[in-house]
């Protein structure tokens, strides 16, 4: 079962996803939590130069495959390995992230975005991707140090996180959209209602 957390800055996902982690082990199941950019050893030098504010300008086309990059290794190495032993795995991040930032964000190509991210994963898809909805100004306000992608404008943000509601609107069936507003453990236990029915996969 392959399970994906998206949203904005600031948006509780990594708190989410740690505590599905938990539930579900504690319910027998094994669990490898991941997340993109860099849970790998390319990943990692990937993710710090997407990131480090001292990068500078990078052409979008640039951006798009050092995220691409990242992506490829990421399901050879870690997704695909783990869903063939028959683990769960959760993934801070994904295929959207790219969708929303590099391409509504950045303002490239959505179809071309979408065929690269394809390409990258081989065409791995979760089953469930739950989105956690926060306005920019709230997400990001709970920041001091700004990341790369943390500094661009607010419009920019705004941009994604409309992504990120517009992809969920047109694939329900894969998707559970969420207040980020709401207390942690509501949405958890919005999240684990989810994800029960689809155990077992
Ligand atoms: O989720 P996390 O905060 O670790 O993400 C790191 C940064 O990478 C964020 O600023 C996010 O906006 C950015 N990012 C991106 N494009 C992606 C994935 C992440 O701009 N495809």
């Amino acid at each position: 079962l392959f399970l994906c957390f998206e949203g904005g800055e600031g948006a509780g996902k990594s708190t989410q996803a740690r505590l599905l982690r938990d539930w579900l082990g504690s319910r027998g199941h094994t669990v490898v939590l991941t997340f993109e950019p860099g849970d790998t050893e390319v990943g990692k030098e990937l993710r710090r130069i997407v990131l480090d504010p001292a990068t500078g300008d990078l052409s979008p086309r640039t951006e798009l495959l050092l995220y691409a990059a990242d992506k490829a290794e990421h399901v050879r190495r870690v997704v695909r390995p783990a869903l063939e032993r028959g683990e769960v795995v959760i993934t801070d991040r994904y295929v959207d992230s790219s969708l929303a930032y590099q391409g509504a964000g950045r303002t490239l190509d959505g179809a071309e975005v979408e065929w690269v991210q394809r390409w990258a994963t081989a065409d791995l898809r979760p089953h469930l991707t739950v989105v956690l909805d926060v306005a920019p100004e709230a997400g990001l306000g709970r920041f001091e140090e700004r990341d790369r992608i943390e500094a661009e404008s607010t419009e920019f943000h705004d941009r994604a996180r409309q992504a990120f509601l517009d992809l969920a609107a047109r694939d329900p069936e894969h998707y559970l959209v969420l207040d980020a507003r709401a207390a942690v453990e509501d949405i958890a236990a919005a999240v684990r209602a989810r994800v029960e029915p689809l155990l077992g996969r």
